[in-house]
């Protein structure tokens, strides 16, 4: 999928999880990392991908990112498309929170991790409706999708993303937030400390 794509899944990841798992109260501060770091988890796997827009944005990321892809990830969909990279980036990211609390005292840890960690996982999940599939279960190298059948599966960045995808990820947000306005409302009123 397009890093477009990714990001619109996160953070629609998230929502789903806010609404159904209600918060007591958030600082500021959290929401903010926590929003951020969401967006950057839904594109983080893609880091193994020389042109993804993790790297375009730096100055010299091209030349890093291609070292990276070649030397240290395996190429493109390998450890960042797995479990285990996902459970590798959530202890990386645990002990960088940590470090982070002790500069900032206000931020919930906890809240920022779960919102990375959903944004890494949309990214996996929506890959593997992709042809391609990817290597969930390393090292186990085969790579898996869904629906099992490959031609049954999307290509990235054709018709289907843009046309299918993207929509029914757009009418699922405002279900969620037309039939939860009030609870949004609310808690954007009272909760944010
Ligand atoms: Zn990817």
């Amino acid at each position: 999928m397009t890093g477009r794509t990714h990001d619109l899944a996160a953070i629609s990841a998230l929502l789903a999880i806010f609404i159904y798992e209600p918060l007591i109260e958030i600082s500021l501060s959290t929401l903010f990392l926590a929003l951020l770091f969401n967006q950057i988890g839904g594109i983080l796997p893609d880091i193994d991908q020389p042109t993804a827009p993790f790297w375009r944005n730096l100055p010299v990321g091209k030349l890093i990112g291609k070292i990276i892809d070649k030397s240290l990830l395996g190429g493109h969909r390998f450890l960042t498309h797995s479990l285990l990279g996902a459970v590798i980036f959530g202890g990386l990211f645990y002990f960088g929170l940590l470090f982070l609390k002790s500069a900032i005292l206000s931020i919930n840890v906890g809240i920022i991790w779960i919102s990375f960690m959903v944004g890494v996982l949309s990214h996996l999940l929506l890959d593997s409706f992709t042809k391609e599939g990817i290597p969930l279960l390393l090292p186990i190298t085969k790579k898996i999708g869904f629906p099992f059948n490959k031609q049954l599966r999307i290509t990235t960045g054709k018709s289907v993303e843009y046309l299918v995808v993207i929509p029914v990820i757009i009418f699922i947000d405002i279900f969620l937030i037309s039939s939860n306005y009030s609870y949004i409302t609310h808690f954007f009123k009272y909760y944010i400390i």
